[in-house]
C-alpha cells in the first residue's frame, strides 16, 4: 500500500537572484511525524509556506494527497492544518471567538472540546491578547487541527515554552499521530526533534544534507558512541585506548569511559577483558552521540 501523503520532488524556491532552496527531494507518510531540521536561514520556513500554499515553488512539485498546494488553494484548505505564530491572531479576539471563526472557515462545527481538552475551559472568554504564550501555542495547535485534517503543519510549536506546556503540546501532537494525521514538524529544538520525528531531513542553505530516522542519522556520522563501564576492581582503570575502535579513554568517577567508532567491538573487547581479570561488571553503558551533535557536525563541516 501506497502511504506516502506529502511528496516533495527537486523543489526549488528563488526570492530574485537568492536560492532559498535548491532542489531537494523528500516524502511524508500516514501518521508519521516529519522533522524538518536547519540553521538560521536554511530554508524550512520557505518550504512549509510552499507546502501551505502560501507562495509557489519555482521548480519541481509539491504533491499533498494528489493536490498540488500552489495550484489547488480551496481542495488544500481541508486537508491541512497550520499552526499559527502567536501573533496571527487579533489581541482582542475571545478565544471562543477564534474558534467560531475557524471552525466556520473550515465548515465544521465549534470544536469546543478541544479547548477544554488543551486546558483553556477557564480561558474561553479571554481575549487572545491576554492569553499566555504558552495557551496562545495551545490555542493556534487546536485551531489548526480543528477540522481534523490529514497533515498538520507545525513551525516551532514550542518555542519559549516551560516544560510542562511542552510535555503537554507534545502528547496532543502524538494524539493526533495516533489518529493516522501526517505532521510535519519544523523545529530548532534537537532534542525535540530527536524524541518526536519518526524521520528527518537536515536542511542546510537549500539542500537536504542528511535525512533518515534520527536514530540512523547519529549512527552514521564521526560521532564517537560513549561506552562507560564500572567493574568491582576497576581493572580498566589501567587500560586505556587498547580496547578496537577506541581513540580516547578517560576516568569520570568510578567509571572508564571511551569514546569509539565501533561500540560493538569495543564493548565486546571490555567483556573478555574484564572477565579474563576476573573483575565482576556492575554497570554498563553505550550511549550514541545526540541528534545535537550530529547536526552541529553536519551543519559545522559544510
Ligand atoms: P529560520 O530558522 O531562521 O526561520 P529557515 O530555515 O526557515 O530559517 P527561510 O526563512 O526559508 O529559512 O529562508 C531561506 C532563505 O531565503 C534565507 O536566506 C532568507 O533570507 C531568504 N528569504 C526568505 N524569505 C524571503 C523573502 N520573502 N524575500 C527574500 N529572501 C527571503
Amino acid at each position: 500500500m501506497n502511504n506516502t501523503v506529502i511528496r516533495v520532488t527537486n523543489f526549488r524556491k528563488t526570492y530574485g537572484a537568492m536560492v532559498a532552496v535548491d532542489g531537494i527531494s523528500f516524502e511524508a507518510r500516514r501518521g508519521e511525524i516529519f522533522g524538518l531540521l536547519g540553521p538560521n536561514g536554511a530554508g524550512k520556513t520557505t518550504t512549509l509556506e510552499c507546502l501551505e500554499g502560501l507562495r509557489q515553488a519555482d521548480g519541481g512539485a509539491l504533491d499533498i494527497l494528489g493536490v498540488d498546494p500552489g495550484r489547488q488553494p480551496r481542495k488544500l484548505r481541508n486537508l491541512i492544518g497550520v499552526q499559527l505564530q502567536t501573533s496571527g491572531l487579533p489581541a482582542d479576539m475571545q478565544v471562543d471567538e477564534a474558534v467560531r471563526f475557524f471552525c466556520a472557515y473550515h465548515d465544521v462545527a465549534p470544536r469546543y472540546d478541544l479547548v477544554s481538552r488543551l486546558g483553556l475551559e477557564a480561558k474561553r472568554r479571554a481575549k487572545y491578547g491576554q492569553l499566555s504564550t504558552g495557551q496562545q501555542r495551545r490555542l493556534a495547535l487546536a485551531l489548526a487541527v480543528a477540522h481534523k485534517p490529514p497533515v498538520v503543519f507545525l513551525d516551532e510549536p514550542t518555542a519559549g515554552l516551560d516544560v510542562e506546556s511542552r510535555t503537554e503540546l507534545h502528547a496532543l501532537v502524538r494524539e493526533l499521530q495516533a489518529d493516522g494525521a501526517t505532521i510535519v514538524l519544523a523545529t530548532h529544538d534537537m532534542a525535540e526533534a530527536e524524541k518526536m520525528s519518526d524521520r528527518v531531513a537536515i536542511l542546510l542553505r537549500g539542500k537536504i544534507a542528511a535525512t533518515g530516522t534520527p536514530r540512523e542519522i547519529t549512527a552514521t556520522g564521526a560521532g564517537f558512541t560513549k561506552v562507560s563501564a564500572r567493574t568491582e576492581q576497576s581493572v580498566l582503570h589501567s587500560n586505556g585506548t587498547g580496547f578496537p575502535g577506541v581513540s580516547r579513554h578517560l576516568i569520570e568517577e568510578d567509571y572508564a569511559v571511551y569514546f569509539s567508532t565501533d561500540p560493538g567491538a569495543t564493548v565486546s573487547a571490555l567483556l573478555a577483558h574484564i572477565q579474563s581479570r576476573n573483575d565482576p561488571l556492575i554497570d554498563l553503558r553505550v550511549e550514541r552521540p545526540s541528534l545535537e551533535e550530529r547536526f552541529l557536525e553536519i551543519t559545522g563541516r559544510q
